[in-house]
């Protein structure tokens, strides 16, 4: 039988600046439409989506709707409603030797053609929230999911190009060399969700052809519990936050900072969070993911004996699950300390006080978010002014990526550009500067 030559990534490329050219893409009804089209998308095939995600990470349904699927849903609703808005022109004052005629003003230009690579942990959201915004600012898109979640990643090629305007949008499956040919072409503007090492040869292929690229990359994020909080109001939102798809989400706590004694406190309070959650036996909860494959699951095990195991700690190699699992007494030294944990293992390290921690966090890489549970005014602040971080959230793990008008991104080594809502139609604009000075 004969297969037809899949599509090479050249003739992508130029299939989708051909259209771009033809100025398709640019007016706003045709990017509503794309965007209503992807809504039905998500809406009538929620229940395969779920069942992609719950093949490749073991997801639940409600966990699939709430950070998934919904998660677009809203994204695209955010949009819909604000666009116009958004790209309207913002005029600037002009200086008094251009004339009293004279005017000046901003217009957001989309770019091109824009590579989205996205990676397996939110699968289906990391692809498609930036398809949004590359949609919604007006370009041609070329969407690459991860091969490391391959159901997802099919049942995406499979709906998005029934869905969308396929002379625009292209979906690209496939690994690494797949990737790196798709690299090799000029786009104008590349968005990568991933780690660092990969985000550097993003930006190594991106530099020969000067595209611009944002990188959405990950870090230790750090969770500073503060003396004389409610322990139990603490436990409870780090669990949730941590936990959460088996402890694979980028912005998740990873460790644990607080002083000796509420850590002590703290300890027994994580264990009964833990317990209430997902149960006595975490493996037989519908609610908890599992590790996404044998190489994760074999580096998370190698980090469970780097502390004292408070609760979890077990693990099964053939369904890939891993309890979860909170380390107490670790050292910073200890090997769970060293790279981003992404997995369900909580490490509790501890420092004297407010100023230790603060050093703690600044000596290492600036992480995507930093959580800090206090009631103290001054704590707040201080770690507001003293820090750098993506985002920072006082009281509550995650829930900042949920505020579509706030920019989602990293900073230093967890990344550079930001999306979500108006943040994305930046990413994925060129504001041109325009002046009029009238001929007569
Ligand atoms: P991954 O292995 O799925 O890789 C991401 C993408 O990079 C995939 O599409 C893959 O095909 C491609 N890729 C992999 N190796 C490549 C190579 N050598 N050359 C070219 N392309 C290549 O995902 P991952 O990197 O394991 O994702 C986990 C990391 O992503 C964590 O560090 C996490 O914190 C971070 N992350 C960040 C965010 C964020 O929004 N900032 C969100 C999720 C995950």
């Amino acid at each position: 039988m004969n297969h037809p030559t899949p599509e090479q990534p050249a003739d992508i490329v130029a299939r989708l600046r051909a259209t771009f050219r033809t100025g398709r893409t640019k007016p706003v009804a045709w990017r509503t439409e794309q965007l209503s089209r992807l809504r039905a998308m998500l809406t009538e095939n929620g229940a395969d989506l779920a069942a992609a995600l719950h093949a490749d990470l073991g997801k639940s349904t409600t966990e699939a709707y709430r950070t998934e699927i919904d998660f677009t849903v809203r994204e695209i609703d955010h949009t819909l409603d604000h666009l116009t808005d958004w790209l309207r022109p913002e005029s600037a004052p002009v200086p008094a030797f251009l004339g009293d005629d004279a005017s000046a003003w901003t217009r957001y230009d989309p770019l091109g053609v824009v590579l989205v690579i996205a990676p397996w942990n939110y699968p289906a959201q990391l692809l498609l929230a930036p398809v949004v915004g590359a949609l919604a600012a007006g370009n041609s898109v070329v969407a690459k999911p991860s091969e490391l979640a391959p159901a997802t990643s099919a049942a995406l090629a499979r709906l998005l190009p029934a869905y969308l305007d396929t002379d625009a949008v292209a979906v690209v499956e496939g690994g690494i060399p797949e990737t790196t040919a798709l690299l090799a072409e000029r786009f104008d503007h590349i968005f990568y969700t991933g780690n660092g090492t990969v985000g550097r040869i993003v930006m190594r292929a991106a530099a020969e052809h000067l595209t611009p690229v944002a990188l959405e990359l990950g870090g230790k994020s750090p969770a500073f519990v503060d003396r004389g909080t409610d322990l139990d109001v603490v436990a409870d939102r780090l669990v949730r936050g941590k936990f959460l798809n088996a402890g694979q989400t980028c912005v998740a706590p990873d460790y644990v900072l607080t002083d000796p004694e509420t850590a002590a406190a703290l300890e027994p309070a994580l264990v009964r969070a833990v317990e209430s959650l997902y149960g006595a036996d975490p493996a037989a909860s519908g609610e908890y993911g599992r590790i996404v494959n044998e190489r994760h699951f074999d580096r998370l095990v190698g980090l469970l004996d780097s502390g004292r195991v408070a609760v979890g700690g077990d693990s099964d190699r053939t369904v890939k699950y891993i309890a979860p699992t909170v380390l107490a007494d670790v050292d910073p030294e200890a090997p769970v300390m060293g790279e981003e944990i992404f997995g369900p293992i909580l490490p509790i390290v501890t420092v004297a006080g407010l100023s230790e921690a603060i050093d703690f966090i600044t000596d290492r890489d600036k992480p995507l978010a930093l959580y800090v549970f206090t009631e103290a005014e001054e704590t707040r602040r201080r770690i507001a002014d003293e820090t750098s971080s993506g985002g920072l959230g006082y009281g509550l793990p995650l829930a900042h990526l949920t505020v579509s008008d706030l920019p989602f991104g990293g900073v230093g080594e967890s990344g550079m550009g930001s999306y979500h809502g108006r943040y994305s139609i930046e990413t994925f604009s060129h504001r041109k500067a325009v002046l009029e000075k009238p001929l007569s």
